[in-house]
């Protein structure tokens, strides 16, 4: 019989076997991972930076004085992001598991939890591993590749807790026909708001990457919290508007520039030797400046402009009705990127049947549920690793305050 089994061994669960060690060493500890190491997810975050917690998340001074007493050098950057001082998943990972090691914490590797009973004042595990505590630390659904494919929802569930669907988020968003457009590789700075129903529900200034099947960047990503509908309506209920010019800083000029190009043109035309010169072709190249070929011409394809029209045909009203298509630039999206893409899953383990305090669950004593496997989700910019370390923090603290005392 050991102490404490630790099922999953991502962020969450090295963080409760790390506090448990801390405050009482004599218990036996075991993290139970299916991969060939702990942290493979760990190693992949923020595109190898690690973007490791957030001054904003609740929390933080726990945190940060965990990472610290771990031997986590840290830096906070703007909007308190804080990274790795290496700015190196891979050395956070690498030193979690020395300090594992270090503390005498026990990990098995290519060990697939598949069965968790509750068997009078014990768990056990796959029909024979017994421990006093359990910790489920197994994470969601995104990021299969790391191994996380939902096996903490069905355990969860197995125990009697109820599971709020779990919903992949923080991912790119499909458009139908977006190949075609040629905006693939593009990216610009805007402000992109959800529209559900003509009702803003949520807006982001930021950069937005254009790719070949729609829409990505971290404000594209953050909007995926917010796109919940019904199934009879289905995505159609959304529009996507990204204003490409929040501060009003192109008006006067493309007022200027039809001016301008108009009168060149009328001037060229008028002076015989200089008949041959043709400054401007296509309407779009009004943008040149503004925007990418490409999406110069997707905001005069959604200004009305007809393709045909040269620049210098355009008359002084139609700088409008320009304006406002890259002040207002929709899209319908077709498609949220599932799982694979997903670097965060919306829904699991309802939070009200675990308590805040603890991670301790309601329903069951001795078993505590942390990380994103909880229906907890938090924006890009460190909020979801911080859930994953608070909650495994809180989860060794009050496992060992209870072993000590009983
Ligand atoms: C590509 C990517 C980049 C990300 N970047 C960031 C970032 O920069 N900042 C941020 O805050 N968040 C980021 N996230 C989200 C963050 O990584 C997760 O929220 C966090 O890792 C959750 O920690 P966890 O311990 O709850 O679960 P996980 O890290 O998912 O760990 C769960 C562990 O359980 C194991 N497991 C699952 N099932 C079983 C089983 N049956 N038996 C045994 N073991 C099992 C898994 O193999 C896994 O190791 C990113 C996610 C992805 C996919």
């Amino acid at each position: 019989m050991i102490d404490v089994a630790i099922a999953g061994g991502g962020p969450s669960g090295m963080a409760a076997a790390l506090e448990i060690k801390k405050r009482a060493p004599e218990l036996k500890v075991v993290i139970l991972e299916k991969n060939e190491a702990v942290g493979r997810k760990l190693r992949a975050t923020g595109n190898g930076r690690c973007n490791i917690a957030n001054t904003e998340s609740e929390g933080y001074a726990l945190v940060s004085d965990f990472l610290m007493r771990e031997g986590i050098a840290f830096r906070v950057y703007e909007n308190g992001l804080v990274y790795p001082f290496s700015e190196s998943a891979a050395d956070v990972t690498d030193r979690l598991e020395e300090r594992l090691k270090e503390s005498g914490v026990m990990v098995k590797t290519g060990y697939e939890v598949k069965t968790v009973e509750r068997v009078q004042k014990c768990f056990v595990i796959n029909g024979r591993l017994e421990s006093r505590y359990l910790v489920l630390a197994l994470g969601g659904k995104a990021g299969p590749a790391f191994g996380t494919i939902g096996d903490g929802y069905r355990l969860a569930r197995k125990l009697g807790h109820s599971v709020i669907t779990p919903v992949p988020i923080l991912t790119p968003v499909e458009i139908d026909g977006f190949e075609v457009k040629g905006l693939n590789g593009i990216r610009a700075r805007g402000k992109v708001s959800l529209i559900r129903k003509g009702e803003t529900v949520y807006c982001e200034s930021g950069e937005i990457q254009f790719t070949k099947y729609g829409l990505s960047g971290i404000c594209i990503f953050n909007m995926t919290r917010h796109m919940r509908y019904d199934k009879e309506e289905g995505l159609s209920c959304f529009r996507i508007r990204i204003d490409l010019d929040p501060e009003r800083m192109l008006d006067a000029f493309v007022k200027d520039e039809i001016r301008r190009v108009r009168e060149n043109g009328e001037a060229i035309k008028a002076d015989e030797e200089r008949k041959t010169a043709k400054p401007y072709e296509a309407a779009e190249a009004l943008l040149r400046t503004a925007f990418r070929p490409a999406l110069s011409r997707e905001i005069m394809r959604q200004a009305g402009i007809p393709e045909d029209i040269t620049a210098e045909d355009l008359y002084d009203e139609a700088s409008e009705s320009i304006v406002s298509s890259f002040r207002a630039l929709e899209f319908t999206p077709s498609g949220i990127k599932g799982w694979k893409d997903a670097q965060c899953t919306m829904g699991g383990v309802s939070l009200e049947e675990v308590d805040a305090d603890t991670s301790e669950s309601r329903l069951i004593d001795g078993l505590y549920i942390t990380g994103e496997l909880l229906d907890y989700d938090g924006p890009c910019g460190g909020y979801n690793l911080a859930n994953a370390w608070l909650t495994g923090i809180k989860a060794g603290k009050a496992i060992a305050d209870d072993a000590l005392q009983n």
